[in-house]
């Protein structure tokens, strides 16, 4: 059942538990202050870190241009700012929902009167026999890792990266840029494939070779062993590739492993409505949370990792929970990508399956506009390197936009 409305604002007397330390969850800390909450907050993180920003990390982290401390979202004074009791390193281990009670792995407990799960996605592993020499990029330990490994392996050695995704082309990308020389091992036809659909992905296709950053698609890998202080990538067609260092782009996981014996309903995700509720004393944000997205197209259930949407999901609940009241706009979900030399940004949220027609630039310019329409209506938008035509064709998202009043309207080319 949605509500719209909540009855039971929350009051000075209340203790609003906060699970995970991510971006997600520091925000709400901030909008639940921002909207005059006056009561107690708990923020409890498994990470040794303050709060700090993911994207950079795969950009000018990665790159060199910036130290990791330069992520950091939730400064000291910040902290003291938001007189929420910040407890890092400590994970949550189950919740008690009747009680609301949060459990965490050093055998303590924080109760409180209402609980927000913020506990985002970790990297995907894949299993392969050398996996602990394998790296992965979520958090600024990986950061440390992977400099540690390229250091030894000195500069102008191959990397191969295992999957041509966002996170993969970012980290080829930056390291290309450093001098390294990485590879890029896709086992779809093409990148992205399966996320932009084949007209696209297709556009999209000579992006790493214009970079100078080799790809190889097609790539059914079978697994990655140990050889001495190198690893061996092996391919069901028995060719082996030496290399040594590994980086793995293989999408994410949600951390909702903690809540199994919570009585939540769990889907890859945390089930929550409109409102980012579970339940009367329980939310959940960010990429956790798999959430009723009320759309210029209807309604969907839908669990989106992108930085905006965390955002989004921080500010409507504390809204929601200080006010009672729900935000009214539509949430036009925005993501971007930098890779290879590129900006790849991604309005609304377009299913490969859709339709596609590019509307403004072409290929060889190297910048253009793509409208995704889903049964006669506009459903997404994707640019290349086009700032500009992305932002003006927002408005083809805030309401249900035909896709031929779009096209008469063009609003890119204003
Ligand atoms: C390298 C990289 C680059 C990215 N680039 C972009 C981009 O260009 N554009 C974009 O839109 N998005 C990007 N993203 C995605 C974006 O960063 C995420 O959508 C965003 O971080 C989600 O925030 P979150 O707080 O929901 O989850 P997270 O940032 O994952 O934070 C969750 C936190 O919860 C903690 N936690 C997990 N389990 C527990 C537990 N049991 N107990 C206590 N704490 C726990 C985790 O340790 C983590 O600190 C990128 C992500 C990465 C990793």
């Amino acid at each position: 059942m949605v509500r719209d409305v909540r009855l039971v604002t929350l009051s000075s007397s209340d203790h609003v538990v906060v699970v995970g330390g991510g971006l997600a969850g520091w925000r709400f800390v901030e909008a639940l202050r921002r909207e005059g909450f006056g009561g107690a907050i708990t923020l409890v993180g498994e990470e040794s870190f303050a709060p700090y920003d993911r994207p950079p990390l795969s950009k000018n982290v990665l790159v060199g241009k910036w130290g990791t401390e330069k992520t950091t979202l939730a400064t000291v004074e910040s902290i003291e700012e938001s007189r929420a009791d910040v407890r890092l390193g400590q994970r949550a281990t189950a919740l008690d929902v009747t009680t609301t009670t949060v459990h965490l792995a050093n055998g303590s407990m924080v109760q409180g009167t209402f609980v927000v799960i913020a506990t985002g996605t970790r990297a995907r592993r894949l299993g392969y026999s050398a996996d602990d020499a394998l790296h992965t990029l979520r958090g600024r330990e990986d950061i440390e890792n992977l400099n540690d490994a390229l250091g030894r392996a000195g500069e102008g050695s191959i990397v191969a990266v295992i999957g041509g995704g966002f996170i993969g082309a970012e980290v080829a990308t930056a390291l290309h840029t450093r001098g390294f020389v990485p590879v890029v091992l896709e086992v779809a036809d093409r990148p992205l494939l399966g996320v932009l659909g084949p007209e696209v992905s297709g556009w999209l296709e000579r992006l790493p070779e214009d970079a100078g950053i080799e790809l190889r698609t097609a790539q059914r890998i079978s697994d990655v062993q140990k050889r001495g202080n190198g690893l061996v990538v092996h391919f069901e067609n028995g060719a082996e590739f030496e290399v040594p260092t590994v980086v793995v782009g293989a999408g994410a996981v949600v951390n909702d492993e903690w809540l199994a014996s919570s009585g939540l309903e769990i889907d890859n995700g945390v089930v929550v409505d409109e409102n980012l509720m579970a339940r009367e004393n329980v939310g959940a944000i960010g990429d956790v949370a798999r959430f009723a997205w009320k759309s210029a197209l209807g309604t969907e259930r839908v669990r989106i990792e992108h930085w905006q949407v965390a955002n989004d999901h921080a500010t409507h609940l504390a809204h929601f929970l200080v006010t009672g009241m729900s935000l009214a706009h539509t949430l036009v979900p925005y993501f971007w990508s930098d890779q290879y030399g590129k900006k790849i940004q991604v309005l609304g949220h377009p299913s490969p399956k859709d339709d596609v027609q590019m509307v403004s630039g072409s290929v060889e310019e190297g910048k253009w506009v793509a409208l995704y329409s889903r049964e006669g209506s506009v459903s997404g938008v994707v640019t290349l390197s086009n700032p500009r035509g992305l932002m003006l064709s927002k408005v083809l998202l805030d309401q249900r936009t035909p896709l031929e009043e779009a096209l008469s309207k063009a609003p890119w080319t204003t």
